[in-house]
C-alpha cells in the first residue's frame, strides 16, 4: 500500500513530545527508579496467600531468574513461551529473560497442544514455563509435535510433575550467574506475542526493547498529564499477562511508575470485588465484559470499591451505554478508553489524554493519539489521508509499533508501509477535540471478548475435514462476547454433515473462544475473481437473518 506524500492530515498528541529513554534495556528501564523506594511493593498476589513483594524483592528474584535461565543454557535472543495464568513468576520470567536479551512468547495455557506447539514452533522457544495442569498436554502433543524432555524442556511453578523442574532453579538461583554484560540493542526483540494482524494466520510480532519502551513511556512517562499511572496506586491486573495489553499497559506501565501490581490468575467476580475491596485498588484495567459485570452484577453493591479513581477499557469497542451504566456505579471514577493493536505496541490512543484535572471523557471515544507518535486515517481505497470527521483505516507510526513479523516479510510489508505507517485495519475518524472513534473493522479479525479469533486458522482446520469441500468464518454480533465466531460450510459433494458435527470437530481442535457458534450450509462461499472471500457480503447476510 502506498499512502499519500502530502502530510496535511497527520494528527499528534496536543502534549509536548517528551525524551524518551529509549536505548536502554528494557527491564533497566522499567527499574530505573526502584533505589528510591526498595521497600514499596510492587507484587501483590491476589490468591488469598497474602503474599507480596516489594520492589526490592522483585528485582533480586528477576535477577536470580536471568542467572538460572542461563545456567540452564538459553542465551541472548532464545525464546521461552511461557504458558502461565497470571502469577508472580510470569513476571520474573519476563523481566529475566530481559536481562540476559533473551525474548519471551507468551500463550494462554488454555490453549489446545496443538495450538501451543504451532507457536512453539513458529518462535523456536527453547523452554516452557508452566503450571503442573498443562504438562500432561504438552506430553501428549500431537504426531509431529516436539518430543517432551528431547525438544524442550519444562519448567513448572507449582510442584513439578515427573520431568518437570521446579521454578526454584531459576528463582533460587545465584544473581551472579548471570553473565556479566550482554550487549543488548534496542532494536533487539525481547516479547513475542502472537497475533493474526489485519489477516491469515497468527504470526510472532516483534516487540523490541525500543518499542516497550516507546510505549510505556508515552503512557506514563513525563508530566504524566494523564494521571494514568501514580506510585501509590494499586493496579488491578485480571486481564490475561499473555495479552499485551495486560503485559504493557498493566504490567510494565505499573513497574515504570512504581506502582503496585494486584495478581488476579482468572477473572471471578466474587473474589475480584473482595480483592479490589482488600487492596483498596484504585486503577482498574479492563475490557468490555468486565465493564458488564462491574455496571450489571448485584453483587458489586455489597463490596466497597470507592478506593478506585479510574477505569480504563481497551482491546474491543465499549458501547456508551456500558460506560454510562458503569459510572453510575462508580461515580468517584474517571473512565478511560484504550484503542490498541498487539503490532502497534500496543497502545494507539487513550483517555483520559490530556486533562490537567481527571475530566470526564468524551463517551465513546478511545482518546487521543498517544504522544511521540503520529496518527492518520486513509481512505482504504485509494491510501491518501483523509480529514477529520471522516470515518477511514486508521493508520499509526512511531518508534513504539513492532520492528515487523517474525519470519515474514510479506506479512510485515503488507502492514507497515514504505514510509513507516502501520495499518490497523480498524475504521476510525478523528473529531474536532483529536478524539480517535473506531466505528468498524476491515480486517478479518474477530474478537471474542477481546481474545483474538482469526477466521483463517478455523477455515484451514475446516476445509481439513473430509466431508466439508469449502468454508469461511465471520463474526457475528453477541451482547456478552461482542463478537462470535460463526461458519458458512460448503458440503462435498454427497456427504451428509450435520452442525454438531462441525461445530464438534473445531471444538475439538481449539481453545474455547474459537469454537463456532454457528454453522450455515450454503452452495458456495462468494469470493472476488482472485479468490478473496467476500466477508462483507456474508457479514452483510448475517445482519439481514438477525
Ligand atoms: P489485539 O492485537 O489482540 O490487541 O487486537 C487489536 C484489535 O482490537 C484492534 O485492531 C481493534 O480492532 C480492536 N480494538 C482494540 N481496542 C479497541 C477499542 N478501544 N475499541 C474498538 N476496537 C478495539
Amino acid at each position: 500500500k502506498q499512502s499519500s506524500p502530502e502530510k496535511s492530515h497527520v494528527f499528534k498528541s496536543k502534549l509536548p513530545t517528551i525524551p524518551i529513554s529509549n536505548h536502554l534495556p528494557l527491564h533497566t528501564y522499567c527499574f530505573e527508579n526502584f533505589s528510591h523506594y526498595p521497600d514499596r511493593k510492587c507484587l501483590l498476589v491476589g490468591n488469598g496467600t497474602g503474599k507480596s513483594y516489594t520492589y526490592a524483592e522483585t528485582h533480586l528474584i528477576c535477577r536470580k531468574v536471568a542467572a538460572g535461565l542461563s545456567n540452564l543454557g538459553i542465551k541472548k535472543g532464545d525464546v521461552v513461551l511461557v504458558l502461565l495464568q497470571n502469577c508472580a513468576e510470569f513476571v520474573f520470567t519476563f523481566m529475566g529473560a530481559s536481562m540476559i536479551g533473551a525474548v519471551t512468547t507468551a500463550a494462554n495455557p488454555f490453549c489446545t497442544a496443538n495450538e501451543i506447539f504451532k507457536q512453539f514452533r513458529a518462535s523456536n522457544s527453547r523452554m516452557i514455563i508452566t503450571q503442573a495442569q498443562y504438562v500432561d498436554k504438552l506430553r501428549e502433543g500431537g504426531d509431529d509435535s516436539p518430543k517432551f524432555g528431547e525438544d524442550f524442556s519444562v519448567i513448572t511453578v507449582d510442584d513439578p510433575p515427573e520431568g518437570c523442574l521446579h521454578f526454584s532453579v531459576l528463582s533460587e538461583a545465584n544473581e551472579n550467574d548471570a553473565p556479566a554484560a550482554v550487549e543488548i540493542d534496542s532494536d533487539d526483540a525481547v516479547s513475542l506475542p502472537f497475533s493474526s494482524g489485519t489477516t491469515g494466520l497468527p504470526k510472532g510480532v516483534i516487540l523490541t526493547h525500543k518499542s516497550l519502551i516507546t510505549s510505556v513511556a508515552q503512557q506514563v512517562d513525563g508530566e504524566n498529564p494523564n494521571l494514568y499511572l501514580k506510585p501509590d496506586d494499586v493496579v488491578l491486573c485480571v486481564l490475561p499477562l499473555f495479552h499485551i495489553y495486560s503485559l504493557n499497559s498493566v504490567m510494565l506501565c505499573s513497574l515504570r511508575a512504581g506502582a503496585a501490581v494486584l495478581l488476579m490468575q482468572k477473572f471471578e467476580i466474587g473474589s475480584l470485588l473482595e480483592l479490589i475491596q482488600r487492596h483498596r485498588v484504585s486503577v482498574a484495567a479492563v475490557v468490555p465484559p468486565l465493564v458488564l459485570a462491574l455496571a450489571k452484577n448485584p453483587m458489586v453493591d455489597q463490596f466497597d470499591l470507592s478506593s478506585i479513581r479510574m477505569v480504563l477499557s481497551g482491546a474491543a469497542p465499549l458501547g456508551k451505554e456500558l460506560e454510562a451504566a458503569l459510572l453510575s456505579r462508580l461515580p468517584q471514577a474517571v473512565f478511560g478508553q484504550g484503542y490498541g493493536m498487539t503490532e502497534a505496541g500496543p497502545v494507539l490512543s487513550m483517555s483520559p489524554s490530556f486533562a490537567k484535572q481527571p475530566l470526564p471523557t468524551k463517551s465513546g471515544s478511545c482518546g487521543n493519539v498517544v504522544r511521540n507518535a503520529e496518527l492518520k486515517v486513509v481512505d482504504p481505497e485509494t491510501g491518501f489521508s483523509i480529514p477529520r470527521n471522516q470515518p477511514g483505516e486508521i493508520c499509526i507510526r512511531g518508534p513504539q509499533i513492532m520492528k515487523g513479523y517474525l519470519n515474514d516479510a510479506e506479512a510485515t510489508a503488507r502492514t507497515i508501509d514504505v514510509e513507516g505507517w502501520l495499518h490497523t485495519g480498524d475504521i476510525g475518524y478523528v473529531d474536532d477535540d483529536d478524539d480517535v472513534f473506531i466505528v468498524d473493522r476491515v480486517k478479518e479479525l474477530i474478537k471474542f471478548k477481546g481474545f483474538q479469533v482469526p477466521p483463517a486458522e478455523l477455515e484451514a482446520l475446516l476445509v481439513s475435514h473430509p466431508s466439508i469441500a469449502d468454508a469461511a468464518v465471520v463474526p457475528q454480533k453477541d451482547e456478552a462476547a461482542g463478537e462470535v465466531p460463526v461458519a458458512f460450510v460448503v458440503r462435498s459433494n454427497g456427504f451428509e454433515l450435520t452442525e454438531e458435527a462441525v461445530k464438534d470437530f473445531i471444538s475439538k481442535q481449539v481453545v474455547f473462544y474459537k469454537r463456532l457458534h454457528k454453522v450455515y450450509f450454503v452452495h458456495a462461499i462468494p469470493k472476488s475473481p482472485a479468490g478473496k472471500i467476500l466477508r462483507k457480503d456474508l457479514r452483510a447476510k448475517l445482519a439481514a437473518a438477525s
